[in-house]
C-alpha cells in the first residue's frame, strides 16, 4: 500500500498536534472528554487521534465569531475582497499539501484531489473574492411621492455550518466563502471522520490576513457539538450539507430557534439515455458520473434509464468499462478508484447490493476485493439491472460505486421515472435531439440538469436541490441570497409633522 517513506505524505499527528479545533485563529484541543481517530480508509490504520469538540468549544467558537463580526461586517467590500484574493493565493501555494491531506483522510485518488477538489476550491475562493464587491441592493427611488426608499443587503451575523465527509475541502469552501464574502463570520463543523482539510483551509484564511474569529472550526460529533451549534442563540443562520435524515433533525432545531436555514441534502440522480444518444458518450458518462469519488457524490449518476433500442448495448458497455477500472491505493498514479470513506460505509453499500440480489441482477461488481486490498474499505464498481422502479436499490441513496440500470419505452415514461424518487438534486439527459433535450431540462425536477454530460460544476453556477434534496444554493452569486438579509430603508421627504396618512388614525 502507501509507501511509508513517501516524504510528501501528510503527517497529520505532527501538523495538528495542538488539536483539531480552530477558534479565534488558534488550534486547541476539544474538551468533550472523548477522542476520535481519523482512519486512512485505504489501509484501515489510524492517522490522527484528536480530542472531539464539546459544547464548551462550540460556545467559545461562537463567541469568537460574534466578537469578530462587527469588524468584518464593517470592512468595505474591497477590503474583504483583497483578503479573499490573498486567501486564494495561499490555498494555491498549499495545493499539494491540501491534496495529500484530502486523499489521506478520504481515500480518494490523488489525481481527483489534485485535479478537482483543490483547484475547484482555489477557483471558488477567487470567485467569491471578486463577488464580494458585487453585492447589490436594488431599487432606490420614490415609490411614493412623499418618500425615498432603498434596499440594503446586509450580512446576517454568525453562521453555523455543518458539512459531510465526502468532499471535506470543497464543502468547507462552499460553506465559508459566500458567508464571509457577504460579511458574516462562521463556525463550521466538519464531519468527525475528515477534519484535516477544513483545518488547513481555516489556517490559510488566517495566513491571508482574514481576522481571527472570522473563520472557526469545531470538530465534534453531530449529536452534541452539531446540535449545540444549530440551537445556539448567538448563531443567526444554519447551513447544513448532509443526509436528508439528519437534515430533518437540523431543520427541527433551527426552526424552533427561528434561524435562517439552508439545506443541501441527499440525491439519487437519474441519467436518462434517449435512443438517439451517442452510445459511447453515454457509456463513458455513466461510468464516470456514477463512480466519481467512489460514488460518494450527492450528484452522482445512480439510476440510468435507457430507451429500449440502446438498452442491451448500454448495459454491456457499462459493465465492460466498470470491470476494466483499476481499484487500489489512492496514492498510486494509475489508480482510478479508491476505497470508500470507511469500512462501515463499505459494508452499508455491500448490504444494499446483497439485499438486491434477491430481486435484481448484479451484472458486474458486488464484490469486496481481497488480497492486497483486503485491509482497506474497497468495493468493486457495481452495475445492477432488472430491479423494479419501486425497489430499495432504485429509490434509496446508496452513496457508493453502484449504478442501477432500467429500460424505458416512451420519452414520457423516461421522464416520469427520472422524477420518481423523493430526491431532486441533479440529473442528466443524453440525446442529440434539441427538442428532447429541451423537454428533459424543462420537465425533470432537479436543481441541475446536464445535457450530454454529468458532474461538472462551476463557481459561477448555483448548486442546490429540489424536493427532499433541500433548498437554497451553494456557489455562484445566488448563494448570497442565503447569506444576506434585505432591509428596506424609507425616508420621509415632506418634513411636515402631520403626514397625510395620519388621517387614518386621528382626524376626519
Ligand atoms: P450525515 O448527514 O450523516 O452528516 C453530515 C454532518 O452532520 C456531519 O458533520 C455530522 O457530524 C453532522 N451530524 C450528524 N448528526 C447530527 C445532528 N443530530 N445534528 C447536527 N449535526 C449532525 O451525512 P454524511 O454521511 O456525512 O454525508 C453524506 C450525505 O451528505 C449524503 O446524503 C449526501 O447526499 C449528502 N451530501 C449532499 C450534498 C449537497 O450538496 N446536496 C453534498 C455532499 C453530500
Amino acid at each position: 500500500m502507501h509507501n511509508p517513506g513517501n516524504s510528501t505524505r501528510f503527517q497529520a499527528q505532527d501538523r495538528f498536534a495542538e488539536g483539531a479545533q480552530y477558534i479565534a485563529g488558534r488550534l486547541t484541543k476539544g474538551t468533550s472528554g472523548r477522542t476520535h481517530a481519523v482512519v486512512d480508509p485505504a489501509t484501515g490504520q489510524d492517522v490522527y487521534t484528536y480530542e472531539l469538540a464539546g459544547t464548551q468549544d462550540v460556545d467559545a467558537a461562537v463567541a469568537a465569531a460574534r466578537e469578530a463580526f462587527p469588524g468584518w461586517a464593517g470592512a468595505t467590500p474591497g477590503e474583504r475582497s483583497d483578503a479573499m484574493h490573498r486567501f486564494a493565493g495561499v490555498l494555491a501555494e498549499r495545493a499539494e499539501e491540501l491534496a495529500q491531506a484530502e486523499s489521506l483522510q478520504c481515500g480518494k485518488p490523488l489525481k481527483l484531489s489534485r485535479e478537482f477538489d483543490v483547484p475547484g476550491t482555489v477557483d471558488n475562493t477567487a470567485f467569491f473574492a471578486g463577488a464580494a464587491r458585487h453585492l447589490q441592493g436594488q431599487s432606490a427611488g420614490e415609490y411614493s411621492a412623499d418618500h425615498t426608499s432603498y434596499v440594503r443587503r446586509e450580512p446576517i451575523g454568525v453562521v453555523g455550518s455543518i458539512a459531510p465527509w465526502n468532499y471535506p475541502l470543497q464543502m468547507a469552501a462552499w460553506k465559508v466563502l459566500p458567508a464571509i464574502a457577504a460579511g458574516n463570520t462562521i463556525v463550521l463543523k466538519p464531519a468527525e471522520l475528515t477534519p484535516l482539510t477544513s483545518l488547513l483551509f481555516a489556517q490559510a484564511a488566517t495566513e491571508a490576513g482574514i481576522p481571527d474569529g472570522v473563520v472557526n472550526i469545531v470538530t465534534g460529533a453531530g449529536r452534541d457539538a452539531g446540535e449545540h451549534l444549530v440551537g445556539h442563540p448567538d448563531v443567526a443562520m444554519t447551513s447544513f450539507t448532509g443526509s436528508t435524515g439528519v437534515g430533518k433533525r437540523v431543520a427541527e432545531i433551527a426552526t424552533s430557534t427561528v434561524k435562517r436555514l439552508h439545506l443541501e441534502l441527499g440525491g439519487k440522480a437519474p441519467f436518462v439515455v434517449f435512443d438517439d444518444a451517442d452510445l459511447e458518450a453515454a457509456v463513458h458518462g455513466a461510468v464516470a458520473g456514477a463512480l466519481i469519488n467512489t460514488g460518494q457524490d450527492c450528484t452522482a449518476a445512480t439510476r440510468a434509464y435507457v430507451q429500449r433500442p440502446l438498452y442491451d448495448a448500454f448495459v454491456q458497455g457499462v459493465a465492460d468499462l466498470m470491470a476494466s477500472l483499476r481499484v487500489g491505493d489512492p496514492f498510486a498514479p494509475d489508480t482510478d478508484l479508491g476505497p470508500l470513506i470507511s469500512h462501515a460505509q463499505r459494508d452499508r453499500v455491500a448490504a444494499f447490493v446483497d439485499r438486491a440480489r434477491s430481486y435484481a441482477r448484479v451484472v458486474t461488481g458486488g464484490v469486496i476485493p481481497q488480497g492486497d486490498l483486503k485491509a482497506g474499505a474497497y468495493y468493486r464498481p457495481t452495475l445492477v439491472a432488472d430491479a423494479a422502479q419501486d425497489s430499495e436499490i432504485v429509490q434509496a441513496e446508496i452513496f457508493g460505486p453502484v449504478l442501477v440500470v432500467l429500460p424505458f419505452d416512451s420519452d414520457d415514461e423516461g421522464i416520469r421515472l427520472a422524477n420518481d424518487t423523493p430526491y431532486g438534486l441533479a440529473a442528466s439527459a443524453w440525446t442529440r435531439d434539441v427538442f428532447r433535450a429541451n423537454r428533459a431540462t424543462r420537465d425533470i425536477k432537479a436543481g441541475c440538469v446536464w445535457v450530454n454530460d454529468h458532474i461538472p460544476i462551476l463557481s459561477e453556477m448555483p448548486h442546490g436541490g429540489y424536493k427532499a434534496s433541500g433548498f437554497g444554493k451553494d456557489m455562484s452569486a445566488y448563494s448570497f441570497e442565503e447569506y444576506t438579509q434585505i432591509k428596506h430603508v424609507m425616508f420621509d421627504n415632506t418634513a411636515v409633522a402631520r403626514k397625510p396618512w395620519h388621517r387614518t388614525i386621528f382626524g376626519d
